[in-house]
């Protein structure tokens, strides 16, 4: 945060009554919600890049989430109703569920649309990267390379590094996913395999996972591992790429890019504060479990953008609470569970291969992490899970 005493150029400040800092998902969900209610938005969505790195695996309740956008049908392309469950040394198990449980999709091409969706409902997006954040007595003027811009509400959605959280001590987190990915055309071999089905495998990364994931002619290869030491894979997570690609029957072909996935490890982290609040990754609010954030971004854009538009934040930290970071202490629990013992749940999976579908119960909103634990312990039963439609309401429609 920058020194409140700066003298600042009135004549140079133009004033809107919310600035968004990043568009990804969660900048574009708020952004479309604000300016749809008829408020003045600026988005500083930073100069133009590569796509950020991704596995591109929308869960299906992310693709309900997305729905008041009037999704192109694109998004469903790469349906996915198959998993193989891998553990090193092991044999595979294979599973397929009566429906979908996520879609792969590119994640450039779905950062592109929701940008576009943004500009659409009357948001003002400039390519700008907001550099420094300074506290005001109508709100904030936020500067960029080319400019200063007075907003009365500020959103922080920049993602892992946002200048938002940062510099107001927001959504800090201390697990971390620390994550590798890279495209690359699909290989004759993995073809059948891997069509309308991904690849998921314990034990090859500590406290984490790797993945295959294909759309067609492009497989998404990945891993990603829970840390508590910050962002910012090390050699350690490189060569077990490599040990994965070589497990897949793949030739190494360059090197990965990484990035950090932050998740809540706390059961109320502070998310605003007075007319300021974080969202989407700035708030840490990935889920701890497969380290899946685009469904949480919009979620949380969306619950912030009502809460702004009610004049009071504090309901955005009050529905968060209820909602996205309750399902997160359970994840958080199972997560450790999962991680701890990855021999364990993959020979558990082998055995009842029928308890992988809780999983996709999970991805479609259909039972809460709270609910799990239940589930589960019906699964070793032989019984099926007690569903419960509503329980993912909230992604439909988050202020619910
Ligand atoms: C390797 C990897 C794989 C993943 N795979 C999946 C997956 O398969 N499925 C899934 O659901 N989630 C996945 N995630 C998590 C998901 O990508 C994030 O949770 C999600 O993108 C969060 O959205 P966001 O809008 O909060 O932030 P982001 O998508 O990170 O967007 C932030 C935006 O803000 C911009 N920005 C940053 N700083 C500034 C600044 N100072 N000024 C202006 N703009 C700024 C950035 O350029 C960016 O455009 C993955 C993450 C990683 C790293």
């Amino acid at each position: 945060m920058g020194g409140a005493g700066l003298m600042l150029n009135q004549a140079m400040t133009a004033r809107y009554d919310v600035i968004i800092v990043g568009l990804g998902p969660a900048g574009a969900a708020a952004a479309v919600e604000l300016a749809q209610a008829g408020a003045r938005v600026l988005v500083l969505a930073g100069p133009p890049g590569r796509a950020k790195p991704c596995g591109g695996c929308l869960s299906a309740r992310g693709l309900d989430a997305l729905g008041f956008l009037d999704p192109p049908a694109w998004l469903a392309d790469h349906p996915v109703s198959r998993l193989w469950l891998g553990f090193p040394g092991a044999p595979d198990v294979e599973y397929l569920s009566p429906r979908p449980g996520a879609y792969f999709l590119d994640r450039g091409r779905l950062d592109a649309w929701l940008a576009q969706r943004a500009v659409q409902a009357g948001a003002e997006v400039r390519p700008q990267r907001a550099r420094e954040i300074v506290p005001h007595q109508e709100g904030f003027v936020v500067r960029g390379q080319e400019g200063a811009w007075q907003g009365r509400w500020l959103l922080g959605a920049g993602g892992a590094g946002c200048p938002v959280g940062r510099g107001l001590g927001l959504g800090r987190s201390a697990w971390v996913f620390a994550a590798l990915v890279q495209e690359r055309p699909m290989p004759q071999h993995l073809r059948p395999r891997l069509a309308e089905a991904g690849f998921l495998e314990l034990g090859g990364v500590p406290y984490g996972y790797a993945w295959a994931f294909s759309r067609g002619e492009v497989l998404n290869l990945g891993l990603a591992g829970l840390t508590r030491q910050g962002p910012g894979p090390g050699g350690d997570l490189a060569r077990r790429f490599q040990a994965f690609s070589a497990r897949l029957g793949l030739e190494p072909a360059g090197a990965p890019r990484g990035a950090a996935i932050p998740c809540p490890d706390q059961r109320r982290p502070r998310l605003y504060q007075g007319r300021a609040a974080v969202i989407g990754d700035a708030a840490g609010l990935a889920d701890p479990v497969l380290g899946e954030g685009i469904a949480q971004a919009v979620v949380s854009g969306r619950m912030a953008a009502a809460a702004v538009l009610a004049g009071d934040l504090g309901r955005y930290q009050r529905r968060a609470e209820e909602t996205l970071l309750r399902d997160h202490h359970h994840a958080r629990m199972l997560a450790r569970l999962i991680y701890r013992a990855p021999r364990l749940f993959h020979g558990l999976a082998r055995r009842r291969p029928g308890g992988v579908e809780l999983g996709f119960h999970w991805l479609r909103g259909e039972l809460a992490p709270g609910d799990m634990w239940l589930a589960l312990a019906r699964g070793l039963l032989g019984r099926p899970a007690r569903l419960d439609p509503n329980r993912g309401a909230y992604y439909i429609s988050p202020l619910g």
